[in-house]
């Protein structure tokens, strides 16, 4: 008898968490399975050859002069230039789409069912994978219009005016991404588990945010992965947790995660990434500007077109604009890196739950089949996130509280005030990379 109390105490502290977790012992940062290495070592193959064939792509349409060929088809269907562009566009989108379809198929079917990381049907991914593209046609079509709109009136400062016009183009799509794209993949809805939505609430209401919203997810259709993000500006701000976050982790882990997100949504994380994105888009922008126009003085001839205002080049833009954004991409991590650094911080020091942080990325680490020490050069070039080992070192070691030291973000919290009245219901926690 005395034994059953003795292990109730025992399981009682493990499932309560530990008082502040100022005593707790630290989590040991575990190491990754063969099986995780092995897809970490393939991933870093194919993010390579994926990159190298989304610049050999439009590099064969344009030096094989097919780009050219295929302005002459359009401008004999049709002289007006709304309709020229938007049939070259749509004639280019779709044949770069059907030669990355092979490799997609492969990288987004094929190598997670290998790895036992997909749940989706074969018709489930087709139906995603038609879907994304006509989205992404759709949007693509219309960033042409607006391109080359404004290179026809300002051939030598389109990329000033255009990467400005970013700022205002990300807000929108940020704005109506989890309205109405997200919807078309998946099912959002309320949590089904109200004692925990409860607590979630309770949560935001000491993290100062009023009137949020919380959305699970069923991701569960697609994936055995474990994620968790904030979306949306203004009025479709949003906490989405994934339904299989919500299932293996234990619920002091989750309100771990929920508090790193509800630092990105305090933080003005999504504001701060679009301006960032802004900025480097503008840089990328005037690179391929200053590199572009004596390329097509150069070699315009032969290539089939000698302006930049000529639809023909497009495939020519993107190929310069790939290599740039490529090069510029360890600009954009670095940033990203940096937010999530102090979303964690920010988490940690509204729940104080450092022991279930770190135990749940144990379970994380294991169902994304993820490397905690990824190499500099894969962090430098591919992470969005600190490495996992990275992070589970900062929730073992930071508790300012624990010896009387201020908190960085303690400004924000307010005191528990109980449940907060309206409720109707950035970017990846767990993601590693891009
Ligand atoms: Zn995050």
């Amino acid at each position: 008898m005395k034994k059953w109390i003795v292990w109730g105490i025992f399981l009682g502290l493990t499932v309560c968490g530990f008082a502040n977790d100022c005593t707790a012992p630290p989590v040991a940062i575990p190491e990754a399975t063969p099986e995780a290495m092995a897809f970490y070592r393939s991933g870093n193959v194919l993010y390579i050859v994926q990159l190298l064939w989304s610049l050999v792509v439009p590099a064969l349409i344009v030096f094989t002069r097919f780009g050219m060929c295929l302005r002459n088809f359009c401008t004999r269907i049709t002289k007006i230039w709304f309709w020229n562009v938007t049939l070259f566009a749509l004639f280019f989108l779709l044949i770069t789409t059907l030669l990355s379809m092979p490799l997609d198929y492969y990288s987004e079917y094929v190598r997670l069912h290998d790895y036992g990381l997909s749940n989706q049907t074969f018709s489930r991914w087709l139906n995603h994978y038609l879907t994304g593209t006509g989205v992404t046609t759709v949007l693509a079509i219309i960033l042409v219009w607006i391109v080359y709109g404004i290179i026809r009136k300002s051939p030598k400062r389109w990329w000033l005016y255009f990467g400005l016009l970013n700022f205002p183009l990300a807000i929108v799509l940020v704005f109506i991404q989890p309205i109405w794209i997200a919807p078309l993949f998946n099912d959002f809805g309320p949590m089904k588990n109200k004692e925990l939505e409860h607590k979630i609430l309770s949560l935001a209401s000491q993290a100062g945010i009023e009137g949020s919203r919380v959305y699970e997810v069923d991701m569960s259709a697609d994936t055995k992965q474990v994620n968790a993000y904030v979306t949306g500006i203004g009025s479709s701000k949003r906490i989405v947790i994934w339904d299989t976050a919500i299932k293996s982790l234990s619920e002091d882990e989750l309100l771990f995660v929920v508090g790193h997100e509800m630092g990105h949504y305090v933080l003005h994380h999504l504001w701060w990434g679009i301006l960032v994105y802004t900025l480097i888009t503008l840089v990328t922008l005037f690179l391929v500007h200053v590199t572009i126009v004596p390329l097509i003085r150069k070699w315009g001839q032969w290539m089939g077109f000698t302006e930049l205002r000529d639809i023909a080049s497009l495939p020519f833009l993107i190929l310069i604009y790939s290599v740039y954004s490529f090069l510029l991409a360890p600009v954009g991590n670095l940033f990203s890196r940096s937010i999530e650094h102090n979303a964690d911080t920010f988490g940690l020091e509204l729940t104080r739950l450092n022991h279930a942080a770190a135990t749940g990325f144990v379970k994380l680490t294991s169902t994304n089949l993820s490397n905690p020490w990824p190499g500099p050069i894969f962090v430098f070039f591919r992470s969005s996130h600190p490495p996992i080992g990275e992070r589970m070192t900062y929730f073992n070691t930071y508790k300012p509280w624990c010896h009387g030291q201020p908190l960085k973000y303690g400004r924000f919290f307010k005191p528990e005030s109980g449940m907060i009245s309206y409720y109707d219901s950035e970017k990846d926690f767990f993601t590693n990379s891009r």
